[in-house]
């Protein structure tokens, strides 16, 4: 029992790391010999510092476009306001400053939706792990499982514990395509 729930987590981690992977540049593998900083002027052309402050990022505000620490040169900045946003170069201080804010705002709800779809699918993970080892049809998560935790939830945490609940991907496909996925895994 130990040993799986071990494999478990280390199949979840591995997923995690392989999907960050994914979404990483391969120019951050790279070796550099000093970092670019970001600089509060360059607000003025409608770029702010993402990532780490140490070797920051700069992400267009108006479209949305990443540059890579190496590509933090005004030239550059300049050339792609000037060729991507030719009506909003002349724009004031404070329109930056407000799409800054409209950013920020965007980015905080993404980050807490994220979170939620984050564990709400390794939940989904953690449930099918369980019917395999009880010998049980996958339709019991839909049938049993589920509508006994949400009651569970419900008497003990409160509606807003069961609404969460309902973000799980628990249907039987699912269900199903997980158990084949975490096998997968664990066999090879
Ligand atoms: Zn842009």
């Amino acid at each position: 029992m130990n040993t799986k729930q071990t494999s478990l987590e280390s199949f979840l981690r591995k997923k995690k790391r392989l999907s960050e992977e994914t979404e990483m540049s391969s120019t951050s593998k790279k070796r550099v010999t000093f970092n670019r900083q970001y600089h509060e002027s360059y607000l003025n052309n409608g770029f702010v510092g993402t990532g780490d402050s140490h070797k920051p990022k700069l992400l267009c505000i108006v479209c949305g476009d990443q540059f890579s620490n190496e590509a933090i040169k005004p030239s550059k900045l300049l050339r792609h306001l000037n060729a991507k946003h030719p009506g909003v170069k002349d724009k004031s201080l404070e329109y930056f400053e407000r799409k800054k804010r409209e950013h920020e705002g965007q980015k905080k709800f993404m980050r807490a939706t994220t979170s939620v779809k984050e564990n709400a699918l390794r939940a989904s993970y953690l449930v099918a792990n369980h019917i395999p080892k009880a010998k049980k049809p996958f339709t019991i998560v839909e049938e049993l499982i589920l509508p006994a935790t949400k009651g569970i939830c419900r008497e003990l945490i409160g509606e807003a514990a069961v609404e969460k609940i309902a973000h799980v991907p628990l249907s039987a496909n699912t269900v199903t395509r997980r158990i084949e996925e975490i096998a997968d895994d664990i066999e090879v």
